[in-house]
């Protein structure tokens, strides 16, 4: 589904992904790990094709289509999603019209029937019980004036509306309390099918205590250091990343 091959790529001439592979198959469930600075949201920014973001090496295929000659709105349209660690506000913008346009874009796109709008209300409100948000936050602009855990659980409820292809997860379980923790675990589960992937970029074990991930990457420096199964998370919560990182420079 997504293949990312000796990928490298630039932020304001700095480079910070430095030869970066990772292959996700249909139904995989992929955890990066890695410290802070390491490049795991460049990652998803490139994936996602955020600006001042530049490829300078590499290929990203998705679905056998060159991913980095898409522009971003089209990069949603064939079905990936990103949730970022800091979900952006857009004030004036109704989440319901928000959700409603871009259901809209991607059913046109996938030759589906358009929701009437008594069938969009109610799957909007049905998603919006899932991840525990009142329903009147389909009536505020987007995740404006949200508090964080409000915009985490925002992010998992336009996942669960949109039904992507590919769903990135950048950090969303950061910052939450138990409850919302497992909001968001359960929204990923609930989502989780044999034609669906998952990339969840996290810190922590304790969101894989919810989500069981078929394998983890480390990602170090711009690089994927080391690879595993749902161990590996592990043995990182126990050890840090130190370990991993002098390995890589004696054998470099
Ligand atoms: P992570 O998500 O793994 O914590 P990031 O991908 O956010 O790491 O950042 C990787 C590196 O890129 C960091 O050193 C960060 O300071 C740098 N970086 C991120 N954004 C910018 C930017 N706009 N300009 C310059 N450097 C940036
Ligand atoms: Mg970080
Ligand atoms: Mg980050």
């Amino acid at each position: 589904m997504l293949n990312v091959a000796n990928l490298r790529a630039k932020i304001d001439g700095k480079e910070i992904l430095k030869g970066l592979n990772i292959e996700v198959k249909p139904g995989e469930v992929h955890a990066i790990m890695g410290p802070n600075g390491s490049g795991k949201s460049t990652l998803s920014n490139v994936l996602a094709g955020r600006d001042n973001y530049e490829a300078t090496d590499g290929t990203v295929m998705f679905e056998g289509k060159d991913l980095l000659s898409l522009v971003p709105e089209d990069r949603a349209r064939e079905g990936i999603f990103l949730a970022f660690q800091y979900p952006v506000e857009i004030p004036g913008v109704s989440n319901l019209e928000f959700l409603k346009t871009s259901l809209e874009c991607l059913h046109t796109h996938q030759n589906k029937p358009l929701l009437s709008a008594v069938e969009f209300m109610k799957l909007a409100r049905e998603k919006c019980r899932l991840v525990d948000l009142d329903t009147d936050f389909l009536k505020r602009g987007v995740n404006e004036g949200f508090s964080g855990g409000e915009k985490k659980r925002n992010e998992i409820m336009q996942m669960l509306m949109l039904e992507p292809k590919l769903c990135l997860l950048d950090e969303t379980d950061s910052g939450l309390d138990i409850d919302a923790l497992k909001v968001v675990a359960d929204g990923i589960n609930q989502l989780r099918s044999p034609e669906r992937s998952f990339i969840l970029i996290t810190h922590y074990q304790r969101l894989l205590d919810y989500v069981q991930p078929d394998f983890v990457h480390v990602l170090a420096d711009g690089k994927i250091i080391k690879s595993g199964g749902s161990e590996l998370a592990l043995e990182l919560e126990e050890k840090g990343y130190s370990w991993l990182e002098s390995g890589t420079e004696q054998s470099a």
